[in-house]
C-alpha cells in the first residue's frame, strides 16, 4: 500500500541540546569538518547509516542516547563551543565589510543549488557552480540572498540494469526532512506568492529558507493546497516535463523568486537587493518583474527598463546552441498577453527583448530566447572562463549589428570551486595555520614548495586508498542491484588497487563531453590498463540526461566495457554521481581527465577541485584549462578542432590521449628515485597546487563578481533611483531621442595629413572627419578613429581608438573632428571612423546596438610601414 501523504515527525531535542537543532539546519557544517565529528559522536554508527545527513541523524537517533547525551558533560562543552563557533562566523565582519560602496544585498537566482548531497537540488556543474557561490559569499560575507525552487522529487538518482542501462529514480522528499524552514508572516501563516496564469488559473507557492552559513537561499515551492494538480507539479522535479512545464517553472523562479524575495525582506527586515545576478537565462523572468514593479511606481516601460539594467547582472554558461533556453512565441503571447496582460508591461515589449535576431536559416519573431532577453536586461554580462567570453562574444554577436567582436559587451569571470567544500580533510590539515590565508586571502600559496615530498606522497596514498575502498563498497552495491549474487562477487575485492595511477572521468554525458572517447581503440586501452610495469585503472561516473537516449548508450558503452573479465579489476563505472562520489573522485585520484569537443565546455570545474588535492590534469584545452594550463601543471590534451569530420577527429584527439598516458602520464607515476618517491611527479604536484590553487578558488570568483560587476551595477543603479529616478528618466528619454535621430548620423568625409609617402613608425597622421549629426548634437556621440594591423580583408585586428575632438559645427548639422593616430606598429597599418552614442551612463560604446562608419572602407590598408 502507499501512503497518500508523508511527512517527517522531528525529534524534540532535549532543552540542553537545542545548540545542536542550529548547527543541523544551518548547512555550514556541511563545509566545517569539526561540526561533522560532532554529529558523528551523536551516533557514529547511524551518522554513517544515513549518509552524513544530519537531519537525518536526529530523525533517527534513539531517544534514549539524546538523552545520555544531555548529561555527558564533555559532549555538551564541545557542542557548546561548536555552537559558539557558528554564532561567530554569522557575525563577524569579513572581506566584503571593508568595501566601500559594495551593494547593500545581492539577489542570487538559479534554477538548481548544489550544497550538499543531503539537499539534492541540483543536476550538474550550474547548481553545484550556484552553491559554491553561495558558500564562498558567505565565507567573505557577501550579503547574498540565494533564489530557487524546492524540487519535491530533486534530481533522479542512477543505478543501472543488468544490462547497464540507466535507471531512474525519483525520491520523494520532505521537506520536513531537510534542513528547511518555512518563511512565516508574523501571525504565523505561512507567506505566499501567487502568479495569475492564462485561464483565469493562479500558481500560489510557499518559501523555504536553507541557511547557508550566512546566506539565506528562498527556495519556492508549489506543492500547495490552493493550486490544483497542473500547478502542484510544477516544482515536481528538475529539468523534467515539457515545454509547458519549464515555462511554469520559470515564471515561478523570476516572478515568483522577486516576489519571494520582497516578502523575505519585508519579514526580516534584511536590506532590499541593489543588484540581481542571474545565473544563466531561467531567471530571466525576474527583470520583467522589476520593470512591472516600477512601472506601477509611475515609471514608463523604458524608464523601468533602464533602471532595472543598471542593476542587473547576467551570466551566461554555455556555448552549446541546444543549451540555450528558448520558448514558442506564442505561449509568452498566451502568458503576458491578453486578459493575463500586466496593465502597465505591454506583452509587445516583452516579445522584444526575447527576439532573437533571425539568420537566413531560421528568421526573427519565432522564438523568444531566455538568454538574448537575458543581456537585454542586465546591462552586465559575462561568460564564465575567457575563452567562454570570446565564444560567447561570437555567439550573441548578431545582437550588437555593425559592431566588431571586440566590442560585443560579454566579458567573463572564470569560475572557481569552495575549496572548504571539495579539498579532503587530510589536505587541508597538511596546511595547518596557513589554511584561513591561504584560501580567504589567496596568499601564500607559494609555501606549498617547502612541503616534503613523504607529507605529500603520503596524503596523496591515503586519499587513493579510500576512494579504493569505497569505490569496492559502491561497486558491490551495483553488482547486487544489477542481479548479481555475492558469491560471483568475490573479485571485487581486488579490484582497483591503492598503488596504481588512478584516473578519474565524472561529469553529465551530454555528448560534447564524449564519455566513450577513451574507448575509441579498445585494444589500446586495454594495453594502458593491463601494463604489467605500470598499469592504469580508471574510475568513471556521470548520469545521462533522463530524457537523452544518445548519453544512456554511451554509458552502457562504457559500463560493458569495464564488465570485461580481463579489465573489470582495473576501470569501474559508479553509478549515482553526486557531491559525495564527487568528493570522492576529486580527492583519490592522481589524474583528472576531461576530454571534451573544444570550445564547448564553457568553464569546468571538476579539474579545479582535483587540483587543490593535488591532481593533476589531463584534459583538452578548453574553458579554465585553456586559460591557465601552463606547461607543467598538467598536461594538454591535443585538439583536433579544425577536423571536420567528427569521426576523424575523435580517432585523432583519442589516440593523443593514448600516447600521452603511456608516454608522460604513467612513466612519470612510477618513475621512483632510490627512496621509493616519484619525484618529478611531486614536483608536478607541487607546481599545480602552488600555480593553480590561488585562481581556482571560488573566493577569488567571488571577489571578480563584487569588484568588477556586482559594485559597479551597484553604483549605476544608485545613479539612476536617486531623486525618484530622474537618471533613468533622462537616459531611457535619451536613448530613445538617439535612437530615432541615428538615421541622420553619417560620417561624410575623412582625410588624413602629416605622414608623407613613406610612412615610418612612430610618425603620428592627423585625421579629420566630416559627420552629419542630423538632429544629434555633438555631446550626443563620440568620433573615434579605430587604427592597428589589417588582416587580408581590410578588416583592423583588435583595433586601438582614439577619441577625435570636435572642432567646428556647422548650420547645416555638420560637424569637423580631429584627432592624431600614432603610427605605433610596423606592417600593414589601417584605419577608418566610427560614431557611436555617448552617455556617461552607457557601460559600453555598443550598448544602444548604434554605429555609423563610412559607407566606403577608408585608411591607407596598402601603406606598409617601415
Ligand atoms: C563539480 C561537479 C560537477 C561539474 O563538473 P564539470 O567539470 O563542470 O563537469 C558536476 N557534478 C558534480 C557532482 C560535481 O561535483
Amino acid at each position: 500500500m502507499r501512503a497518500i501523504r508523508r511527512f517527517t515527525v522531528r525529534t524534540v531535542l532535549p532543552a540542553e541540546l537545542a545548540a545542536l537543532g542550529e548547527l543541523v539546519h544551518n548547512l555550514r557544517w556541511s563545509w566545517h569538518p569539526e561540526t561533522m565529528d560532532l554529529f558523528a559522536e551523536v551516533d557514529p554508527y547511524t551518522w554513517e547509516r544515513v549518509g552524513h545527513d544530519p537531519v537525518a541523524l536526529l530523525g533517527a537517533v534513539e531517544a534514549d542516547r539524546l538523552s545520555e547525551l544531555a548529561h555527558d558533560r564533555r559532549f555538551l562543552r564541545r557542542l557548546a563551543d561548536a555552537a559558539d563557533d557558528l554564532r561567530e562566523y554569522m557575525t563577524a565582519p569579513r572581506w566584503y565589510q571593508t568595501l566601500p560602496d559594495a551593494p547593500a544585498a545581492i539577489g542570487y537566482f538559479s534554477p538548481e543549488y548544489g550544497i550538499a548531497a543531503a539537499l539534492p537540488q541540483y543536476s550538474g556543474g550550474l547548481g553545484i557552480l550556484a552553491g559554491d557561490h553561495l558558500k564562498a559569499a558567505s565565507d567573505l560575507g557577501v550579503p547574498i540572498l540565494g533564489v530557487g525552487l524546492l524540487y519535491r522529487h530533486g534530481y533522479f538518482t542512477q543505478s543501472l540494469s543488468a544490462e547497464g542501462w540507466q535507471q531512474e529514480h525519483y525520491p520523494s522528499l520532505d521537506p520536513g526532512g531537510l534542513p528547511l524552514s518555512l518563511l512565516k508572516e508574523a501571525d504565523g501563516a505561512s507567506a505566499r506568492v501567487a502568479i495569475p496564469l492564462p485561464g483565469d488559473r493562479t500558481l500560489h507557492a510557499q518559501i523555504w529558507v536553507a541557511q547557508v552559513g550566512r546566506v539565506p537561499l528562498l527556495l519556492l515551492d508549489s506543492d500547495v493546497a490552493e493550486n490544483d494538480n497542473a500547478a502542484r507539479d510544477v516544482t515536481d522535479r528538475l529539468y523534467g516535463g515539457g515545454t509547458d512545464h519549464r515555462l511554469m517553472q520559470e515564471l515561478l523562479l523570476g516572478i515568483g523568486g522577486v516576489r519571494a524575495l520582497r516578502a523575505y525582506c519585508r519579514i526580516t527586515g534584511n536590506p532590499e537587493p541593489e543588484v540581481f545576478h542571474t545565473n544563466e537565462g531561467h531567471a530571466g523572468f525576474l527583470g520583467l518583474e522589476r520593470i512591472r514593479e516600477l512601472t506601477e511606481h509611475r515609471l514608463s516601460f523604458d524608464e523601468a527598463l533602464e533602471a532595472v539594467r543598471a542593476g542587473t547582472v547576467f551570466t551566461t554558461h554555455t556555448p552549446v546552441p541546444a543549451g540555450i533556453d528558448r520558448f514558442p512565441v506564442e505561449m509568452i503571447e498566451r502568458q503576458f498577453g491578453g486578459a493575463n496582460a500586466w496593465p502597465t508591461v505591454p506583452v509587445e515589449r516583452i516579445l522584444a527583448l526575447g527576439d532573437e535576431p533571425g539568420t537566413p536559416e531560421t528568421p526573427g519573431g519565432a522564438v523568444f530566447n531566455m538568454a538574448v532577453m537575458g543581456m537585454r536586461l542586465a546591462q552586465r554580462v559575462n561568460g564564465v572562463s575567457e575563452l567562454h567570453g570570446e565564444v560567447s562574444r561570437e555567439m550573441f554577436q548578431g545582437l550588437w549589428p555593425g559592431f566588431d567582436l571586440d566590442d560585443v559587451p560579454i566579458g567573463s569571470i572564470t569560475n572557481g570551486v569552495h575549496a572548504p567544500t571539495w579539498v579532503g580533510r587530510e589536505v587541508m590539515e597538511l596546511a595547518g595555520k596557513e589554511l584561513p590565508s591561504l584560501i580567504e586571502k589567496a596568499q601564500g600559496w607559494e609555501g606549498i614548495q617547502k612541503l616534503s615530498d613523504e607529507d605529500i606522497w603520503g596524503i596523496r596514498g591515503r586519499l587513493r586508498r579510500q576512494l579504493v575502498e569505497a569505490a569496492r563498497t559502491r561497486l558491490r552495491a551495483s553488482w547486487r542491484a544489477r542481479g548479481a549474487s555475492s558469491a560471483e562477487l568475490g573479485w571485487i575485492d581486488e579490484a582497483l588497487d591503492p598503488d596504481v595511477l588512478t584516473i578519474g572521468f565524472a561529469r553529465r554525458v551530454p555528448s560534447y563531453k564524449r564519455l566513450t572517447l577513451m574507448l575509441k581503440e579498445p585494444e589500446r586501452l586495454k594495453e594502458l590498463l593491463l601494463d604489467p610495469e605500470r598499469p592504469v585503472q580508471i574510475v568513471i561516473a556521470g548520469k545521462a540526461h533522463p530524457a537523452d537516449e544518445g548519453g544512456k548508450k554511451l554509458i552502457q558503452q562504457i559500463v560493458r566495457f569495464a564488465d570485461g573479465e580481463d579489465v573489470r579489476h582495473r576501470i569501474v563505472f559508479l553509478p549515482d554521481y553526486d557531491m559525495n562520489l564527487g568528493q570522492l573522485m576529486v580527492q583519490g585520484c592522481d589524474v583528472w581527465m576531461n576530454n571534451p569537443l573544444r570550445p564547448l565546455e564553457a568553464c569546468g570545474t571538476s579539474g579545479m577541485k582535483a587540483a587543490l588535492n593535488g591532481g593533476l590534469n589531463l584534459s583538452i584545452k578548453d574553458g579554465w584549462w585553456d586559460e591557465w594550463f601552463d606547461g607543467d601543471n598538467g598536461w594538454a590534451v591535443p585538439t583536433a578542432d579544425g577536423v571536420e569530420d567528427a569521426d576523424r577527429r575523435d580517432e585523432l584527439e583519442a589516440s593523443a590521449l593514448y600516447d600521452l598516458i603511456e608516454r608522460e602520464v604513467a612513466s612519470r607515476f612510477y618513475d621512483r628515485a632510490a627512496d621509493g618517491y616519484p619525484r618529478r611527479w611531486l614536483e608536478m604536484v607541487k607546481h599545480t597546487l602552488s600555480s593553480l590553487g590561488p585562481k581556482v578558488l571560488a573566493g577569488r570568483m567571488l571577489r571578480d563578481y563584487v569588484v568588477d560587476l556586482y559594485t559597479p551595477a551597484a553604483g549605476s543603479a544608485r545613479e539612476l533611483s536617486k531623486a525618484d529616478h530622474v537618471r533613468a528618466r533622462e537616459f531611457a528619454a535619451w536613448k530613445l531621442r538617439v535612437t530615432r535621430a541615428w538615421p541622420g548620423v553619417r560620417v561624410e568625409h575623412v582625410e588624413t595629413s602629416g605622414i608623407g609617402d613613406t610612412p615610418e613608425l612612430g610618425a603620428s597622421m592627423e585625421v579629420r572627419a566630416t559627420i552629419a549629426l542630423g538632429e544629434l548634437s555633438p555631446d550626443d556621440v563620440s568620433v573615434q578613429a579605430a587604427y592597428g594591423k589589417v588582416g587580408g580583408h581590410d578588416e583592423l585586428i583588435k583595433p586601438s581608438y582614439v577619441t577625435l575632438a570636435v572642432e567646428a559645427v556647422g548650420d547645416d548639422g555638420k560637424a569637423t573632428y580631429t584627432g592624431v593616430v600614432p603610427l605605433d606598429r610596423t606592417g600593414a597599418f589601417g584605419y577608418t571612423v566610427r560614431v557611436v552614442p555617448f552617455h556617461t551612463l552607457m557601460s559600453s560604446p555598443a550598448e544602444l546596438g548604434l554605429i555609423a562608419s563610412p559607407e566606403e572602407p577608408v585608411g591607407m590598408t596598402n601603406g606598409t610601414l617601415r
